[in-house]
């Protein structure tokens, strides 16, 4: 077992204050792999004091200068990016291909967010008066609270980190608490990289940690991502406060095959939107909406290419699917293969835990035939390699079928009609569509977010991420230089309103 993996505040890496601590557990192999600190509200408190502390240099460090430190973190984690991957792998269980692509993900970002240090824009427009000038710029916040879960655990922080840091505003990272040795490895870029102590603080534990962050007042911005239910009561708390809250919660993605599908490219994107990163992706495939002429032959497909999928220890590099993340997510997936079969569902592969393997949280990849759209194995997040096959007659009833759920992050279609991918483009209520792609493989320089019950509205990454984390200011600025001048702008005002 590692040394103790601590918080990080105002710059120092220490204890809890309780000196509480738990342990993760490797998925695959059930060995313990480190011992963490347990934080409570004094731990939060002590992190949100450094961070007001340090926030005033961070704002007035000119944007472009961040933005260095931003690129240095970049080329730090592209330097690390083997180890952080392994870590990542050992800690949370997926692929160690499917770990690398996690940290590049985040090096893209760092550079991204980076070149906002030099962006960042903002707009002029014409005003009314003579002698006047109007601009709109973004301002920091202040100190923001980013709560995040394990199955990206370097990406999608660094979704929330980046543009926060960017914008001038000083950072207290709650991550899950089933990846803390790999968020401990990722904030000592940011520390090796020149990040101003206090600026970014680390502090680990669970639900009640987090819970700490979002009651604390001088927190002014939440950024989660999560599960439906616990985003809703962080969205709950942190209103009551006033708080801005950018949620990221759960899916029930799809993607649509036409008759007219190109049969080999769908069968391989579907198989790894299902089944790639164990199904615990936000945008993973748990339905497949699939036209009655090319059903027969894409199940046929999708059996063979899901029989093949090689189940194991992700740091072996010939492994393609891993283990669950936890204990608990086992019991969640296996229960709904019972719930499954309760509601009529044929499971044509898979269908429970895989038992060959030694030691582990393993399923096995799972596709179930017979569903229909308002059974709950079609309806609920599953969070596991379970696909639902669903049959329709036409390209109307497959996007009725798609947006008829409480979720909308991602979908995908397949066809070769051009007339058809448009009107899903158009049809689809989802926050994200493909075509002719998996529902996997977002880019950092587009929005990221989904409608109804996968978020608030907010999107992350691109600019759209800078909108969590800044506040507009108006300035408005008279070099009239003349009291008449003045005296016509009141004028003018009290005439206005
Ligand atoms: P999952 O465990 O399925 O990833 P959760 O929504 O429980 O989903 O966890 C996401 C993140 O939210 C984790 O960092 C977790 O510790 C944190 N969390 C859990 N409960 C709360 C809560 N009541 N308040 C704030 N954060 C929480």
């Amino acid at each position: 077992m590692s040394d103790l993996v601590r918080n990080y505040i105002g710059g120092a890496w220490v204890e809890a204050q309780s000196g509480d601590t738990f342990t993760t557990i490797n998925p695959a192999t059930e060995e313990v792999i480190a011992n963490v600190a347990r934080s409570s509200a004094a731990d939060v408190d002590a992190a949100v004091s450094a961070a007001k502390q340090a926030y005033n240099n961070w704002r007035l460090t000119p944007a472009p200068r961040r933005g260095e430190i931003l690129y240095r973190a970049a080329q730090i984690m592209t330097e690390r990016k083997e180890a952080l991957s392994q870590l990542m792998t050992q800690e949370m269980g997926k692929v160690i291909s499917e770990a690398r692509g996690d940290v590049q993900e985040a090096i893209d970002m760092a550079y991204f967010m980076g070149g906002e240090g030099r962006r960042m824009h903002g707009y002029t427009a014409p005003v009314e008066l003579p002698n006047k000038f109007g601009m709109a710029i973004r301002d920091s916040v202040g100190v923001v609270g980013l709560i995040t879960p394990w199955n990206f655990p370097i990406a999608v922080p660094s979704w929330k980190m980046l543009p926060a840091l960017i914008c001038g505003n000083s950072v207290i990272w709650k991550p899950s608490e089933d990846t803390p040795a790999v968020s401990a490895a990722f904030v000592q870029v940011f520390v090796d990289a020149g990040l101003p102590a206090g600026v970014l603080n680390l502090v680990l534990g669970a639900g009640d940690t987090g819970a700490a962050l979002v009651k604390n007042p001088q927190v002014r911005v939440i950024s989660f991502t999560g599960s439906t239910a616990t985003g809703l009561g962080v969205y709950a708390q942190a209103a009551a406060l006033g708080k801005k809250v950018s949620l990221e919660m759960g899916g029930k993605n799809a993607i649509l095959v036409m008759d007219d599908a190109n049969l080999e490219l769908a069968t391989q994107a579907i198989t790894w939107s299902a089944f790639g990163t164990t199904g615990q992706r936000c945008t993973a495939t748990s339905r497949l909406i699939v036209q009655k002429g090319i059903k027969p032959r894409l199940t046929e497909a999708l059996i063979e290419k899901g029989r093949a999928l090689k189940v194991g220890y992700g740091l072996q590099e010939e492994v393609q699917v891993g283990p669950l993340v936890n204990a608990k997510a086992l019991d969640k997936v296996s229960s709904y293969a019972q719930i499954g079969a309760q509601e009529g569902a044929r499971a044509l592969i898979g269908g429970g835990r895989d038992t060959d393997q030694p030691r582990g949280f393993f399923f096995q990849p799972t596709l179930y035939d017979s569903v229909t759209p308002n059974m709950r194995i079609a309806q609920e997040e599953i969070f596991g390699p379970v696909l639902s096959i669903i049959e329709v007659a036409s390209l109307e009833e497959a996007i009725e079928v798609n947006n008829n759920v409480a979720y909308g992050l991602s979908s995908s279609i397949f066809t070769e009609n051009v007339n058809a991918a448009f009107r899903a483009i158009r049809d689809l209520t989802t926050g994200i569509v493909y075509i002719n792609h998996g529902t996997t493989g977002a880019e950092i320089q587009f929005p990221f977010g989904g409608t109804r019950g996968t978020g608030n509205g907010m999107r992350e990454a691109g600019q759209t991420a800078l909108d969590s984390f800044s506040e507009w200011k108006s300035v408005y600025v008279d070099y009239s230089g003349r009291l008449q001048r003045a005296q016509i702008d009141t004028d003018a005002i009290l005439g206005a309103n």
